[in-house]
């Protein structure tokens, strides 16, 4: 109790100490600001892609796997706001970034329109001994964020990653490809039969990821995937 109290104190005092800082440009955040300073917010390079309108994001996965809709929200940029975000979330514990991102996301997916409720929202899995040297999966947050809006469950433990190998490496992208099929499993069936599940990830840069995780959910099954990303790269 009394190290409750103490707690609450301290952190009281921190919250004086170290103001709350913008995750897009360290400045110093105001009363009703939340993660992002108001210039920040509105300077978000937003896509206004959606999952009821052809976009550029389908396009990445033509040809290569059957996904029913693809959309990210922002822009990702190698410097700049998104890549300050995406890095406080990745490597810097800042989740509540995934759940600002997933309930805006969500929202303006809702609003435009969605071609199908999903059943669940998937997250693109990392490798346990990875997850558990971060201590959570970035995209974790946002997928809890996005089902809660489109009414649909958060699912974990039924896509796994199964080796832990690098995604982006510099090998072309067909070896890419080849190497990247078998790293990502279903580890239950029966329970994606039928079902439309939504992938979540963070970043689409080549599609690779997203790519096997769409294959491995779809192999020999009937299920519909659909992807939705933080950020694409344009
Ligand atoms: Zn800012």
């Amino acid at each position: 109790m009394i190290f409750l109290k103490l707690s609450n104190i301290l952190n009281d005092i921190n919250k004086v100490l170290l103001p709350p800082l913008c995750f897009g440009c360290n400045a110093r955040l105001y009363r009703g600001e939340h993660l992002l300073c108001t210039l920040c917010r509105n300077q978000l390079p937003l896509t206004e892609y959606n999952l009821a309108v052809e976009n550029p994001v389908d396009r990445i996965f033509y040809g290569r796997t059957d996904v029913s809709k693809a959309a990210a929200f922002l822009y990702y940029s190698d410097e700049g706001i998104v890549k300050n975000l995406i890095h406080y979330l990745k490597y810097r514990k800042q989740q509540q970034i995934g759940t600002f991102l997933g309930e805006w996301f969500g929202s303006e997916l809702l609003q435009a329109g969605m071609p199908a409720r999903p059943d669940y929202v998937i997250p693109v899995p990392l490798h346990p001994r990875k997850q558990r040297k971060r201590g959570y999966n970035q995209v974790d947050l946002f997928g809890e964020a996005m089902a809660t809006l489109l009414g649909a469950e958060f699912r974990t433990g039924i896509l796994v990653k199964t080796a832990n190998v690098r995604t982006q490496t510099r090998k072309d992208r067909s070896f890419r490809w080849q190497s990247q099929q078998d790293l990502y499993t279903v580890v239950d069936r029966e329970q994606l039969a039928g079902k439309k599940v939504l992938l979540v990830d963070d970043v689409i840069t080549t599609g690779a990821t997203l790519e096997a995780c769409s294959e491995a959910l779809k192999k020999g099954g009937d299920t519909e995937v659909y992807i939705a990303a933080m950020a694409v790269v344009p």
